[in-house]
């Protein structure tokens, strides 16, 4: 076994680029190799076998292109970031190839680096030291291990951000482990059919605590994220109306959050499957709007109610224009489709007050709160809703006149 699972593998013809990425790498705790050979990169591929790729889009011999098909056809599954000098457009481009390709893009940057940036972008590619297994996770759902967090969403009323929903997200207090965090264990779930029972706990949960805020006399719709392994599951809609009547819930609070890919893989199943959901007043939302590859007809066709910008563009938005670009055409393609439009990943007032320019109607991110357990929800909703009402929030009011 490889001691270090985090393994970076740098091509750029500029020493010094190199350099840089290799020592930003290496103090985010990566094991490092850096090339300025496009033969020698593709020895390292298979030697070295790296967690994550950093390619320069113009080399001399053979550009970043070829490399990206090399990766592709050889099933490499090193994580991909593509850096060049060149203007995003083409970046852009690099990357949709990439995905087309088959390659894990983790993503694009332009040169010069930025030290910040590329830190973050890095950490985000970091994996865990530990490798989750299908009877670990057995195990945590018979010990009750998993619980839900809940992250508010808000939405643009009158002028003002109002938390009146949450998302669902799943969590495991692992007795060792401590919190961790689905991105670990989602995946193992959905390979070993276990997804079935952590969604069913998860909607139990979302459920239960949807009709208790409602009691309490805020209610929150509450959004539940539905794994594509589960779209092929005709009694699903049924079960979940049965969950409703159990706990006298309002389907019309609960969305049901299915990814722009997941919706598309197969298109009758899921048409079926999402129309009766909608049939029986539950909403509907696509999730990660912007990452996959749907077409518009097929979007028009599937009865949602919401879209969810990818939050890679909502997190760029401020200082790249495309990214801008990219989720004001969202918003407003949601407004044109009869569908409302979120955003998620806002971590920053000045996204948020672009957003309400942009009259995107729901955001969802950092900035309000993190996921945290439910019986946070209530308070943070109090003091974030009051405090719009006090008129700290007034500025982005103006636009609604
Ligand atoms: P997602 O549905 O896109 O969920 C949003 C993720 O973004 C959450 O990560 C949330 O903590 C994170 N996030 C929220 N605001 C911000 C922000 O301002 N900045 C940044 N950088 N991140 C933010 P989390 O909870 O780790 O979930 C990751 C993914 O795991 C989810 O992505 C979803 O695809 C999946 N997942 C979570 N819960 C469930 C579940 O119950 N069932 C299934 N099938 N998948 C789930
Ligand atoms: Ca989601
Ligand atoms: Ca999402």
């Amino acid at each position: 076994m490889k001691a270090n699972h985090n393994r970076l593998l740098v091509l750029d013809d500029e020493p010094g680029i190199c350099e840089f990425v290799g020592e930003v790498a290496e103090g985010l705790g990566f094991e490092v190799s850096l090339t300025t050979q496009a033969a020698e990169f593709r020895r390292r591929v298979s030697s070295f076998e790296p967690s994550v790729v950093v390619l320069d889009l113009q080399m001399p011999e053979a550009d970043g292109i070829e490399q990206l098909r090399f990766l592709g056809e050889t099933g490499c599954d090193a994580k991909v970031l593509v850096v060049s000098g060149m203007d995003t457009r083409v970046l852009a481009t690099a990357e949709h190839l990439g995905r087309s390709l088959g390659v894990d893009m983790l993503g694009t940057q332009q040169k010069p680096l930025m030290l910040d940036v590329l830190e973050a972008t890095l950490e985000r590619a970091l994996v865990s030291q530990r490798t989750i297994t299908a009877a670990d996770v057995r195990r945590g759902l018979d010990e009750h291990e998993f619980t839900v967090y809940y992250q508010p969403k808000a939405s643009r009323i009158d002028g003002r951000w109002v938390i009146d929903g949450v998302e669902a997200l799943v969590r495991w207090k692992h007795p060792k482990l401590g919190l961790v965090l689905p991105d670990e264990f989602v995946a193992v779930a959905e390979d070993n059919d276990l997804i079935a029972a952590m969604t069913d706990l998860v909607f139990r949960d979302a459920i239960a605590n949807c009709a208790s805020w409602r009691d309490a006399g805020t209610p929150l719709a509450v959004a539940v994220n539905f794994s594509p392994r589960l779209l092929t599951d005709l009694a699903f809609p049924d079960r979940l109306n049965d969950l409703i009547q159990e706990f006298g819930a309002d389907p019309a609070l609960l969305i049901v959050e299915v990814t722009e890919s997941a919706a598309m893989i197969e298109p009758a199943t899921t048409m079926d499957i999402l129309t009766r959901l909608r049939v029986k007043n539950f909403g509907l939302s696509v999730d990660d709007f912007g990452t996959g590859f749907s077409s518009l007809k097929q979007l028009y066709r599937m009865p949602f109610n919401e879209i969810k910008v990818d939050s890679s563009f909502v997190r760029e938005m401020e200082r790249d224009p495309e990214a801008r670009t990219i989720v004001e055409t969202v918003v407003y393609l949601a407004h044109k489709l009869g569908m409302t439009a979120c955003a998620e990943g806002v971590e920053n007032e000045n996204t948020l007050e672009i957003l309400a320019e942009l009259r995107c109607d729901r955001v969802q991110g950092y900035l309000i709160s993190q996921p945290v357990p439910a019986d946070r929800i209530a308070e943070i909703a109090a003091s974030w809703n009051d405090s719009g009402r006090t008129g700290l929030r007034l500025a982005w009011s103006r636009d609604e006149s």
